[in-house]
Formats: C-alpha cells, structure tokens, sequence
C-alpha cells in the first residue's frame, strides 16, 4: 500500500483515484476548484464531449458505463451543412449503427467523483491549487498547507503546474504547440419541445479553413463549437458588433441562424479556447512522480479522443502496477514506455482530422472515398477497417492503428496499379489487334 497524491480531480484524476483505491492504495486527491457537485458550469468552457470505446472500456473496468451511458446520446455519423446544397449524412461505421456518444462533461466528471469517494482510501480535497512540488504545497481559502505522499501522479490538465514545477527544476523538456485556431461555445437551444436539428449525428459546418460544429445534450438543447483563426479576416479578432456577427453568420451558416437566439450574446461573452499539443518528457522521475492525461500530452480535439485517451492512461498505468507487483519504480517507467508512441501517434492523427473535417468533408471526392472505403469494409470483413473505426470503435492501440492504415493503403495502392496494369496491357493488345 502507498500513500498517493492525485493532483486535479478533472477527467482522468477522478478515475485513477478508482483504480488506485481498488488496488488498495491510499489515495488523496488535491482539486484547485471547489466541489464541481455542488455549484455549475463555467461559461462557455465545453460542456459535452464525444465519448468512444477506448473511454467506455475504462469506465467499464470500474463499473460506471451503464450510469454514463445512460443520459448519453448516440451519434451515428457526420451531419455535412453545406453553404448552400442539402444535408449530407456520412456514417461513421460500415453498418451505420456504430455511434460515438455525446455526454455531459459536468455529469461525467460529477459521475466519476462520486464513484471516487466511495472508493475505499480515497479522499477528496477541494480549494487545494498546487503551488509548490518539495514538498507538496497547496493554496486554499485558509493559506497555505504543505502535504506528503510517497507517490505524486500530476492529473491537472494541460497547463498542469505539476509540470510547471519539473520544468522549473530543469527535469522536464517541454513543446506547446499552439494552433493559429481558438474556440468558442454557441448554443442551439430546443425548439419547442424538441432538438432543433437531429440528435443522432455530429453536425459538421466546414468552411475552409475553419468550422462549427455541434453536438447534441440530453435537454434538447445543441452545444456549438467555432473552431475559427485568431486573426486576419473572418476571425475571431475580425468580428465583434451585433450587426457583423449577425451578417457573418447569415452568409456562412445560413441554417442556423434562425436557430440561434441567443446567437449575440453568446458570441460576446463567451471565452476564446485555446488550443494546442503539449509535448513533453519524461513523464516520469524516480518512480516517485508522474504526469498523466492531458498534464502530459494534451491534444487539439479533432478526433474526439483526449478524455478517452486520457481514461485510456489511466487503464494502462493500472495494467503496469498489476504486471509489476505495484512496484512504482518499475510501473512508472513501464508506463511511459508504452504509452509514448501511442500517444504521439493520437497526436498527429488528431491534427490532422481537423483539415479532414473543415475542408475534406464537404468534397465530393472525400464523399466518393468513404463510399469506397465503406464498400472494401463489407467486402473484406475484419481486414480492411477504416482508420475512424479503429480509434473510435477498437482499443487498438493508436500506434498499431497508424501502422495498420498504412499496411492497408499500400495494399490497396498496390492492387489499384495491377488493376491499372492489367487494364493497360488489356487495351494495349486490343490496340495491337
Ligand atoms: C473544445 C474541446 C473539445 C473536446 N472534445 C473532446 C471530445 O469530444 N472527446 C474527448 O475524448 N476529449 C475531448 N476534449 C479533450 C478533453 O477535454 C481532455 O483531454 C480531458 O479533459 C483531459 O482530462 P484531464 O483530467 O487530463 O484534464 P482536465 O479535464 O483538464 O482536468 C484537470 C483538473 O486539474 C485541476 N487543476 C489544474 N491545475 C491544478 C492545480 N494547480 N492544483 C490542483 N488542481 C488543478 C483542474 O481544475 C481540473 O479539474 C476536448 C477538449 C476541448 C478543449
């Protein structure tokens, strides 16, 4: 048994403090906030995510997917709003059944409290915002307190101070990588009684070189995503009175307009996200001290996969003190070890999905590849899966899932040019006839 300190109760803090516990660890949790169960969501800050196997199967193994699960919302596919045109709907698996599920940020953090603190040897402790490594020190409400633990495990987000103070100690290489994009959060809200647009797809704006898109919440309502340039024109610098955000909006999503009301308001008051990839290493020191999740590598979310990815550490690091006896010094590096390239590899796939869903998407050429894609899926069962399957419907792991794409595009590549081979010589002996 070890004396453990989690820093951050968000996403991925709250689920490791249920795998420790049940390992039979002493576990206490430091959260900068005050008890989310208690009080409401922050303005603007996105309150529903895309929650997919690889996240399912983590709070499977502590028994939380039926509870998650059952306010979440089931989106089937892409839901394509062309400028102009008709709905375009694009299934996300072979069979169309397949769905990615919207859920409440809030309720699924709150969820994951509460599975927390009824977790044997976990405590919770709020107001506690870490400010110093060695030793432990918090601010709170009352001052300052130092704490101690034989293990720290950094869960505190992307600008994790954990990582803060490695680097300050010189022990830690660190690269933030920052788009040229921010976000901000619109609302659709219900239209009468009902969602104002369907609630079985992730609707998708794509505009070039930025986007919106929205997915569903159990009251009815939509939560609006931009993902639009900080600056230059048709940015978020660039737009600012009533009568311009109403203008910008009437030319560039026409649909959605006389769906927003609150449409002002919204765009006035509500932050600009930033967003980016933290690179960073090693996520580990001594095996005493670890970043997990975002602290560690915070990705753009553009394939939906940072809290999967996230619950996905924490599986992983529960395997390793499993297959290491829980010997720290041995699991922590283990860790990192097999979760690195992984990682990495979400990383650049998350990238590279956003020119895919603001740009590709609305292409009849990119429509005509899924369409082939989907046709090779039926055709070849269980050997040819489309990428978007792998990560969102497998827990392959993301390295595996690269490599296997690219097996797979090669062995098409290769098929394509003896087709063309084939039909060549075929034409070429007509010819000669
Ligand atoms: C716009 C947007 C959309 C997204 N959509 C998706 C999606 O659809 N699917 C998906 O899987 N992922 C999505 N993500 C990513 C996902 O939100 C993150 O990957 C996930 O929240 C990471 O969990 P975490 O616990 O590592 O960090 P966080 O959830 O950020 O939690 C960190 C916690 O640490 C606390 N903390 C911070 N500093 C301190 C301190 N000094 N002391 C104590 N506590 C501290 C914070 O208050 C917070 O509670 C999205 C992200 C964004 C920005």
């Amino acid at each position: 048994m070890t004396d453990v300190a989690v820093v951050g109760a968000g996403l991925a803090g709250s689920l490791l403090a249920c795998f420790l516990g049940r390992r039979g660890h002493e576990v206490t949790v430091y959260e900068r906030r005050s008890d989310p169960r208690a009080g409401r969501a922050e303005r603007g800050r996105s309150i529903n995510l895309a929650l997919s196997e690889r996240g399912l199967d983590a709070l499977r193994r502590v028994g939380l997917d039926g509870d998650v699960m059952a306010a979440a919302l089931p989106m089937r596919g892409r839901m394509i709003h062309p400028i102009d045109g008709h709905l375009d709907f694009q299934p996300y698996s072979v069979d169309g059944r397949r769905a990615i599920n919207s859920i409440s940020r809030g309720a699924l953090n709150n969820a994951l409290l509460d599975a927390a603190a009824a977790t044997p040897g976990v405590r919770l402790v709020f107001e506690h915002r870490l400010v110093g490594l060695d030793p432990l020190v918090f601010e709170t409400p009352q001052g300052k307190v130092e704490a101690a633990a034989d293990v720290v495990l950094g869960a505190d987000g992307a600008g994790s101070a954990v990582r803060g103070q490695l680097l300050g100690y010189g022990m830690l290489d660190e690269s933030l990588d920052f788009l040229d994009h921010g976000y901000k959060e619109l609302t659709i809200p219900p239209l009468g009684n009902d969602f104002a647009l369907d609630p079985g797809a992730l609707h998708i704006w794509p505009r070039g070189t930025s986007m919106m898109i929205a997915l569903p919440n159990p009251d009815r309502s939509f939560t609006c995503t931009l993902f639009w340039p900080n600056g230059g024109t048709a940015s978020f610098a660039s737009l600012s009175s009533p009568a311009a955000i109403e203008r910008h909006f009437s030319v560039h999503y026409p649909d959605v307009l006389p769906l927003m009301p609150n449409l002002v308001d919204d765009y006035q008051h509500n932050p600009v996200g930033k967003l980016g990839t933290v690179r960073c290493g090693p996520w580990q020191v001594d095996g005493r001290l670890a970043l997990i999740g975002d602290a560690a590598h915070a990705i753009v979310p553009f394939y939906g996969q940072g809290a999967n990815c996230a619950f996905e550490d924490c599986v992983e690091l529960d395997r390793c003190l499993a297959e290491t006896g829980d010997e720290w010094a041995d699991a922590l590096p283990l860790f990192e070890a097999r979760r690195r390239e992984n990682v990495e590899a979400i990383a650049q796939m998350a990238l590279a999905n956003f020119v895919e869903m603001r740009d590709k998407v609305a292409s009849p050429l990119f429509q005509l590849g899924k369409k082939v894609e989907h046709a090779l899926e039926r055709a070849l069962p269980g050997r040819y899966v489309s990428r978007y399957e792998l990560v969102s419907f497998t827990t392959t792991p993301y390295a595996e899932v690269r490599r296997r794409v690219r097996r797979q595009h090669q062995v098409l590549g290769a098929a394509v040019a003896l087709a063309a081979g084939a039909a060549a010589a075929a034409l070429g002996r007509s010819a000669w006839r």
